[in-house]
């Protein structure tokens, strides 16, 4: 009966947005309990130097055990939790977590690293992110110049002015600020020449086909390029072979990241690691890398 239809679509349609709707709100409920039930972790993924192979960084990236779903990755709940303002305490746990971690890493023997944490756009533009910062490495007794902040294009376009000035503030924490995802979001040259930035972390989407595409490679040498010139330091994420990393390394990257050196590694693997270099260091072999 052809009266009776947009009523039944009218259903149809409905049903499944309440359904999205309850799953979104699911979500919602769940990512709170979450917070409350510390059911979120870390893992750190080494960052090594283009020369020496030798770890110079790990960078925290944060997961979570989900009683029902198990392990989730960010890109499953990061989104949500911006939309719903959970990343403000969730980004300060993060930030608190692995500031105490490298402090008790420290304190264990482990020589100094830095830790790369990520901000999102969201907790750089509402939260109170400087004060954070500061209470962090304050309670943590971190050396704030071991911290660096990875933030991405877009959320430092939105206000120009405002973001000079939060950027500055951070600098005089004397933390270090990076542009993560570099190249994929409104990569003006104007604000790399204003805005206080110490390094670029090319996105791994130019690193895939580096060595294939000869389009890919002009764009990671134009960046290389700028950041050289700039006296940034500049890091490329997505490494995955021996090709990549050769490549980027002739070229003058600073730093890699990527499975072909490590995947994130839970803390115990990455303390284990850091003693295997040790060691390696210490019976004087050197080495050149190879999939972890
Ligand atoms: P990102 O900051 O660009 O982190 C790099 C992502 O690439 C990580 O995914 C990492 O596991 C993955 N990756 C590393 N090496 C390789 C490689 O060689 N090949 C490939 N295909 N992938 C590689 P992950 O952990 O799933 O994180 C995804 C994104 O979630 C991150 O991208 C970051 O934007 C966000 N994220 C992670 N932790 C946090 C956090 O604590 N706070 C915020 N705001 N965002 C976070
Ligand atoms: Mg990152
Ligand atoms: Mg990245
Ligand atoms: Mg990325």
């Amino acid at each position: 009966n052809a009266k009776k239809r947009p009523d039944v679509e009218f259903c149809f349609y409905s049903a499944q947005m309440n359904q999205k709707l309850q799953d979104r709100m699911r979500l919602e409920f769940d990512l709170w309990m979450a917070l409350d039930r510390d059911e979120f972790f870390l893992e750190y993924q080494p960052i090594v130097d283009a020369r020496s192979g030798r770890i110079a960084a790990v960078e925290a990236l944060v997961r979570w055990m989900s009683p029902e779903k198990g392990r989730v990755m960010p890109d499953a709940f990061i989104p949500m939790a911006e939309e719903t303002g959970i990343i403000i305490p969730l980004g300060g746990w993060v930030l608190n977590t692995a500031c105490l971690k490298l402090r008790q890493w420290q304190e264990a023997g482990c020589r100094p690293l830095r830790m790369s944490v990520n901000i999102s756009g969201r907790q750089f533009v509402r939260g109170d992110l400087c004060r954070t910062v500061e209470e962090v490495v304050e309670q943590s007794g971190v050396d704030p110049a071991l911290l660096e902040l990875e933030l991405t294009e877009t959320c430092l376009i939105k206000n120009v002015d405002e973001t000079i000035a939060k950027l500055c503030r951070l600098k005089g924490l004397n933390v270090s600020i990076g542009i993560d995802d570099f190249g994929t979001g409104y990569s003006s040259l104007q604000y790399l020449k204003n805005f206080p930035i110490d390094h670029l972390k090319i996105d791994r989407a130019f690193i895939k086909n580096v060595c294939e595409l000869p389009d890919e490679r002009a764009i990671v040498d134009a960046i290389i390029g700028i950041a050289k010139a700039m006296e940034l330091h500049v890091i490329a994420e997505g490494v995955e072979s021996r090709e990549q990393a050769e490549y980027l390394a002739q070229r003058g990257c600073d730093e890699l990241q990527g499975y072909y050196y490590h995947r994130p590694l839970s803390e115990e693997r990455l303390l284990e690691v850091l003693r295997e270099e040790r060691m390696r260091e210490e019976a004087g072999s050197v080495w050149t890398g190879g999939a972890g």
